[in-house]
């Protein structure tokens, strides 16, 4: 039996104002994969991944989660979110990493239920995931960017969601830690069955991970794995991103333009 996608656009397209920002969108990310939806800057990736949580509604075409539209979907405990802006706390900000994390079942839980040991120990499975158990009572602006965007992974990851959907997150991550962060990403993928779709703009870094990629110019010109990606052919890449971008894909990053 084949299985729904977790998220399937039929069509998509959206505009804030006078100008479609996605057009002609038609994406599905099924259970297991890790997709990399790359582009340029200004290319429409946010706007996509807000239509897909249902916080922009789409001019036309349909938007599908687990099998369900989007506006009637509300099985939200199945995706987690980690945005771009998450390791912005300073190191005067009160809040500890068990604090954090556990505010990621706080949302699921009604007021009046109390955090009990399953719990706890919930918050501390998640951090053993991103190997930062140790350091559940630093308090979050002491770690660097790349240890607060685990520690945001681990927010998402505490309510076993199935899917989960990354934007941007190696902004403001160190350069040395950018291959561990992706290869923990590739771990949660293959042993945790952990379906993920990231955003990003490196294109370079994230086909050598990801198992698909998906190249987003206000549509979609290419999805497919990551071993399709790197078979194409010069003329093929030139064909589907247009000469500009094909210079940007040959230095093997999609800067921001
Ligand atoms: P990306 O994530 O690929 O950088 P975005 O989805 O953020 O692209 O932006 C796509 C286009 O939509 C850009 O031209 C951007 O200026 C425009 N845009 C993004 N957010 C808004 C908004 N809230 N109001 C109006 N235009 C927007």
């Amino acid at each position: 039996m084949v299985q729904e996608p977790l998220i399937e656009l039929e069509d998509v397209a959206f505009k804030y104002d006078k100008e479609w920002v996605v057009e002609h969108v038609n994406l599905a990310i099924h259970k297991g994969q890790f997709l990399g939806l790359v582009g340029p800057n200004g290319s429409g990736k946010s706007t996509l991944i807000k239509l897909m949580l249902g916080l922009e509604k789409p001019n036309k075409g349909h938007i599908r989660l687990f099998g369900k539209s989007v506006k009637k979907f509300n099985m939200w405990q199945e995706i987690g979110f980690v945005s771009q802006k998450a390791n912005s706390f300073n190191s005067g900000f009160p809040a500890t990493v068990y604090e954090v994390v556990r505010s990621g079942l706080v949302s699921r839980m009604s007021i009046f239920q109390l955090f009990n040991q399953k719990h706890k120990e919930k918050v501390y499975e998640a951090l053993k995931e991103v190997e930062m158990e140790e350091y559940a009572h630093y308090s979050i602006g002491e770690l660097s960017g790349g240890q607060q965007q685990r520690v945001f992974i681990a927010r998402a990851l505490v309510s076993d969601p199935s899917l989960i959907i990354l934007d941007e997150p190696t902004v403001g991550v160190d350069s040395e830690h950018v291959t561990a962060f992706y290869d923990l990403l590739g771990k949660l993928n293959r042993e945790r069955d952990l379906t993920l779709l990231m955003v990003t703009h490196d294109i370079g870094t994230i086909t050598s991970h990801a198992t698909h990629v998906a190249c987003m110019n206000k549509s979609v010109h290419f999805h497919g794995s990551s071993e399709d990606y790197h078979d194409m052919t010069d003329e093929e890449m030139s064909e589907m991103y247009g000469h500009s971008i094909h210079q940007l894909s040959h230095n093997h990053e999609v800067t921001h333009s």
